[in-house]
């Protein structure tokens, strides 16, 4: 029997992970006066009835990223958070990006994303209205403050966040095991940048909670592996001194070309050696 809703976890005292289908993550973050959602998904589930069962706070939405699997279930809300860099990608996802992306998933895993089907993907009839989401802004829901960092690397306008209660680091698709820069993000050393910036910060977060938990069909809700940061930031400089040897592979998500990544520890990195 397949999953036909979103599985949420409580992963610290009301800080809840939304996984849609085993495709991407959205995370619920509720203080005493306001709650945050970070990112929206790809909008195969009622997000919004999803968060307000979850606290009857007033919220904020924010997005890490303008990718369809971030910014695909933004049309249910009013208004948005996002780094003005990442504005134009996400009001530019279509219809069909947003099929292709749970189809893409679906086949590429061999087994269905839980039940996922094409009858989950709306048609957008609204985009919110958009808010910059900028480093350094501080969001106080009461007992607890986010603040944002602006990490380019993945996206021009990825931004992590830092949870001072509950200690997390939300660091969408900027900092993870599997991380993509080939997709028309910043250069490996701005995404250097960004990213030393947030190890400036390590001792303010135990853990680092990403946009893709249990990847396509695992129901999980781990964290990325402790060493994740620190293996980045040594396969950037790798790919920048030229001490990594380059791999190539094909990646279902670019299929016109093969894909150059290293690996280095727990990470792969993907970039475009054009785009050092
Ligand atoms: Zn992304
Ligand atoms: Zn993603």
């Amino acid at each position: 029997m397949g999953i036909k809703n979103p599985i949420v976890t409580e992963i610290a005292h009301k800080t809840y992970l939304i996984n849609e289908y085993g495709l991407n993550v959205m995370y619920l973050v509720v203080g005493t006066e306001r709650a945050l959602l970070i990112d929206t998904g790809s909008g195969y589930c009622d997000l919004k009835a999803i968060v307000e069962r979850l606290t009857n706070k007033p919220y904020d939405v924010v997005l890490t990223h303008g990718h369809v699997d971030h910014a695909g279930g933004c049309d249910i809300f009013e208004e948005i958070y996002i780094h003005p860099d990442d504005v134009d990608m996400a009001k530019n996802i279509s219809y069909e990006s947003r099929l292709g992306y749970g189809n893409s998933l679906r086949n590429a895993m061999g087994e269905p994303v839980w039940d996922y089907s094409e009858e989950n993907v709306r048609r957008w009839e609204n985009f919110p209205a958009c808010r910059d989401l900028s480093e350094g802004m501080v969001f106080d829901l009461g007992g607890r403050k986010l603040t944002v960092y602006h990490t380019p690397g993945h996206t021009k306008g990825s931004c992590c966040l830092i949870d001072d209660k509950s200690r997390i680091l939300f660091s969408g698709d900027a900092a993870n095991i599997n991380l993509l820069m080939n997709l028309g993000g910043a250069r490996v050393s701005t995404a250097l940048e960004g990213l030393l910036k947030i190890k400036a910060h390590d001792a303010e977060f135990d853990r680092n909670y990403n946009g893709h938990v249990g990847y396509a069909s695992y129901v999980d809700c781990v964290t990325m592996p402790d060493s994740v940061l620190d293996d980045c930031i040594a396969a950037m400089r790798g790919i920048i001194d030229g001490n990594l040897v380059p791999i190539t592979y094909e990646n279902f998500l670019r299929p016109d070309k093969p894909t150059t990544a290293v690996e280095y520890g727990a990470v792969r990195i993907s970039y475009d050696p054009d785009f050092i």
